[in-house]
C-alpha cells in the first residue's frame, strides 16, 4: 500500500542526511549564524555535544513570525525562486537544517531582532512530536539556540554515535574549518564548562584597499591561532586574483611537509569542502619538492562566482563541482606551484614586489590573463547544463558513479571540438586509469591498454625533437628565474652540455661562482620541476660527456640523450594520477596514431586484445 508520509517522518528521515551527528547540528547552527551577520558566535556543549548543544550569536535575529516559522520544512529566507539557486554565497539555502534537528531532539530557539523591544522564544515539547510553543521573552539582541538530548526519539540512530571523545574530535574539526576563513568573527567554544578556544576576531585591520596586507594582517592571526606558531611559520601566504577567480592562502614549504594529512583545509566560497580536482592540483605542484610518502599542509580558499560553482552535489555540502575543472586545475596547480618555487629564489628580485609585513612577505603573483574561459554566448546554456546533469541527484552514491562519466563526457565535448566548433565524435571511449599505471580504451575493434608513462615520454620526446629539428622551439621565461647552487665538478660538467641545452630551449646563465640561473625552459616542459631535471642532467649525463663535440653526428647523438632523459623525467610516471584531461588527451594521441607504437628506450606504449579473441576466450564463437 502507498502511503504519503506525514512531516514528521520526513523531517526525521532528512534529519539522516543533514544532522549525522552533533558536529553536523554545529556546523548548521554555526552557518546560521554566520549567514546573520554575526560577529560573535558561543558555542557550548556537553558531553561532545550528545546531550547539550547551545550556539548564541549576536547577528541580526528573527521576528516572531519568522521564528515560528523557521522550524517549518523548506523555511528559509535565503532563496525564494529557482533563480536563486545559482546565485547562493549564504551557507544554507534549502531551509532544512532546523526542522530537521528540531524534529530529533529537544529544541528551543530565543531570537530577538536588532532594536527589538521583545524577543520570542520557540520550544517544542519533548513528548508531543511536532507541537512547538511560542511565547515572548526578554532577551539579547541576537539568536540563541539549544539542542538537548540529539536523537533521543531515534535510538537507532542514537546508538550509533560514537564515544564522547569522537564526537568531541568530529566538533573540534568542524569548528576549526569553519573558524579558519572567518576570521572576521569571534570564536568561543565551551566544553563541560570550560572554554577550550576563544578566537579573536580580526577585524578589517587596514582597510580593503590591502588585499594582501589582509591575508597578512587578518588571516595570518586565525592561522597561527589554529595552527600554532611553529606550523604557522613554515607557511607562505600568497594570493592571486584572475578573471573570475579569487585563489589564496597558505601553503606549507616543502621542507616542512607532514607524513600524514592532518592540516589540509580547502574552502570553496568560505565553505569547507573537499574536492578531487583541487587537491590533486596541490599535489601535483609540490611534484618533485616532495617524497611520494609525504603530505603538504594547505589552507586555500577559492572564490569565484557562485553560478560556476555547484554547492548542491551533496546533501551536507562538502563537495562542490565545478563547471571548468580543467581551469581550476590549471589555476590552483600553477599558482601553488609559483607559490612553492619562489620562496626558494627569496633573494633574486621578481617582478611583483613582495609585500612585507610583521616579517613575513607575502608574493604578489604575476596576474595572469587566466580565463575561466567562458564567453558571453553560449555562457547561459552552458551554466544551465551543468546545473541540469548535477541537480537533482541526491543520494551520493549514485553520484560518485555519475560524476565520473559526467566528466569524461564533459572533457570528450571540451577537448574534441573542431576549428568550427563543432564536436567530433570519437571513435573510442575511455573507461578510466588502472594502478595509477595504465588506461583502459574501449574501440570498436579491440580493448586497449596504454602505458601511462612510456606514451607520455614518447610525446614529450617527438615533439622536443621535433621542435629542435625544426629550430622552432617554443620556450617559456619563467616569472621567477630558477636558481641552482652547484659544486665546481657540477659546474664544470654543465659547461659540457650548455651549448646543447641552448638548443633544446633552455637559457641559463652562470651567476657568480657556484650558482646558474635559469630563465627559460621548453615550454613544453616548464611547469615541471626543472631544478630537478637540470641537475640530474649534470650528474647523469654531462659529467660523463665528452668535451669534443665537434662532429655534426656527436652533437645529434649526444642531443638525443638529453632529450630522452628529459622526456623520461619530465613525462607523468607510473603511480601518478592522472586528471581526465591528461587521459583523455594522452589516449587520443596514441589511439589516433599521432605518437609512435614504442617509448623512445623501446619499450611498447600499447597493448590492445579484439574483441573476438577476447569473445574466444569467453567461448562465445
Ligand atoms: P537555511 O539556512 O537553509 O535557510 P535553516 O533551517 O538552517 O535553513 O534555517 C531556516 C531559517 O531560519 C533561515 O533561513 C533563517 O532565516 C532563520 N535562521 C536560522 N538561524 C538563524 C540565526 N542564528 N539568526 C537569524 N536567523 C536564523
Ligand atoms: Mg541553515
Amino acid at each position: 500500500m502507498i502511503k504519503i508520509l506525514d512531516n514528521n517522518l520526513i523531517n526525521k528521515i532528512a534529519a539522516g542526511e543533514v544532522v549525522e551527528r552533533p558536529a553536523s547540528v554545529i556546523k548548521e547552527l554555526v552557518e546560521n549564524s554566520l549567514d546573520a551577520g554575526a560577529d560573535f558566535i558561543t558555542v557550548e556543549i556537553k558531553n561532545g555535544g550528545i546531550d547539550f548543544i547551545e550556539v548564541v550569536d549576536n547577528g541580526k535575529g528573527m521576528n516572531r513570525e519568522d521564528a515560528s516559522l523557521c522550524v517549518e520544512r523548506h523555511a528559509t529566507s535565503k532563496i525564494s525562486s529557482v533563480e536563486d539557486l545559482s546565485n547562493i554565497l549564504s551557507f544554507g539555502f534549502r531551509g532544512e537544517a532546523l526542522a530537521a534537528i528540531s524534529s530529533v531532539s529537544k529544541f528551543s530557539v530565543q531570537t530577538k531582532e536588532i532594536g527589538a523591544v521583545v524577543g520570542t522564544m520557540v520550544e517544542n515539547n519533548n513528548t508531543i512530536e511536532n507541537d512547538f510553543k511560542v511565547s515572548e521573552i526578554g532577551c539579547a539582541e541576537g539568536t540563541r539556540i539549544r539542542v538537548e538530548n540529539i536523537f533521543f526519539n531515534v535510538p537507532a540512530r542514537r546508538k550509533f554515535l560514537k564515544g564522547l571523545s569522537t564526537e568531541f574530535g568530529h566538533i573540534l574539526n568542524t569548528f576549526v574549518n569553519i573558524a579558519l576563513v572567518n576570521y572576521r568573527v569571534r570564536f568561543k567554544f565551551i566544553h563541560n564548562g570550560k572554554v577550550v578556544f576563544d578566537y579573536h576576531q580580526y577585524a578589517n585591520i587596514r582597510g580593503k584597499e590591502h588585499e594582501s596586507a589582509r591575508i597578512i594582517d587578518e588571516w595570518s592571526g586565525r592561522v597561527k591561532e589554529i595552527l600554532g606558531s611553529d606550523n604557522f611559520s613554515n607557511m607562505i601566504p600568497f594570493h592571486q586574483e584572475t578573471g573570475e577567480m579569487i585563489i589564496e592562502g597558505f601553503v606549507s614549504r616543502p621542507e616542512a611537509t607532514k607524513i600524514n594529512k592532518s592540516h589540509q583545509y580547502l574552502f570553496v566560497n568560505s565553505r569547507p569542502v573537499y574536492n578531487n580536482i583541487v587537491h590533486k592540483a596541490i599535489y601535483d605542484a609540490y611534484r618533485n619538492l616532495i617524497p611520494a610518502s609525504s603530505h603538504p599542509s594547505f589552507i586555500i580558499k577559492l572564490d569565484l562566482e557562485p553560478e560556476l560553482v555547484d554547492v548542491n552535489v551533496h546533501p551536507r555540502k562538502m563537495d562542490v563541482k565545478f563547471l571548468q575543472q580543467q581551469e581550476i586545475f590549471k589555476i590552483t596547480q600553477a599558482t601553488v606551484r609559483e607559490t612553492l618555487i619562489g620562496k626558494e629564489l627569496k633573494n633574486l628580485s621578481f617582478a611583483g614586489e613582495p609585500f612585507v609585513s610583521q616579517g613575513k612577505e607575502i608574493k604578489k603573483l604575476e596576474i595572469r590573463n587566466w580565463k575561466l574561459g567562458i564567453n558571453n554566448q553560449n555562457r547561459e546554456d552552458k551554466i544551465s547544463d551543468f546545473k541540469m546533469h548535477t541537480r537533482g541527484l541526491s543520494a551520493p552514491f549514485i553520484q560518485q558513479i555519475k560524476k565520473q562519466s559526467d566528466e569524461i563526457k564533459n572533457f570528450n565535448n571540451e577537448m574534441f571540438r573542431n576549428e568550427n566548433g563543432k564536436k567530433e565524435s570519437l571513435n573510442w571511449r575511455l573507461v578510466g586509469q588502472i594502478k595509477n599505471l595504465y588506461l583502459i580504451i574501449e574501440t570498436p575493434e579491440s580493448l586497449v591498454l596504454i602505458d601511462q608513462h612510456a606514451a607520455h615520454e614518447r610525446d614529450v620526446y617527438d615533439k622536443l625533437t621535433k621542435d629542435v629539428e625544426n629550430k622552432n622551439f617554443k620556450k617559456q621565461q619563467f616569472l621567477m628565474p630558477l636558481k641552482i647552487e652547484l659544486s665546481i665538478s657540477e659546474m664544470d660538467a654543465l659547461k659540457k652540455g650548455l651549448c646543447i641545452l641552448e638548443k633544446i630551449g633552455f637559457e641559463v646563465e652562470e651567476f657568480g661562482v657556484n650558482t646558474i640561473i635559469v630563465q627559460t625552459a621548453p615550454s613544453d616542459i616548464a611547469d615541471k620541476n626543472i631544478v630537478e631535471i637540470i641537475k640530474g642532467l649534470i650528474s647523469d649525463i654531462f659529467s660523463n660527456m665528452s668535451m669534443d663535440l665537434e662532429a655534426e653526428e656527436k652533437i645529434i647523438e649526444a642531443r638525443d640523450r638529453i632529450i630522452k632523459y628529459i622526456s623520461c623525467h619530465s613525462a607523468i610516471r607510473g603511480g601518478d594520477i592522472m586528471t581526465q584531461e591528461e587521459q583523455m588527451a594522452l589516449t587520443d594521441k596514441v589511439v589516433s596514431g599521432k605518437i609512435k607504437s614504442t617509448c623512445p628506450h623501446g619499450r611498447p606504449i600499447m597493448t590492445m586484445m579484439s574483441w573476438d579473441e577476447i569473445g574466444k576466450r569467453f567461448k562465445r564463437i
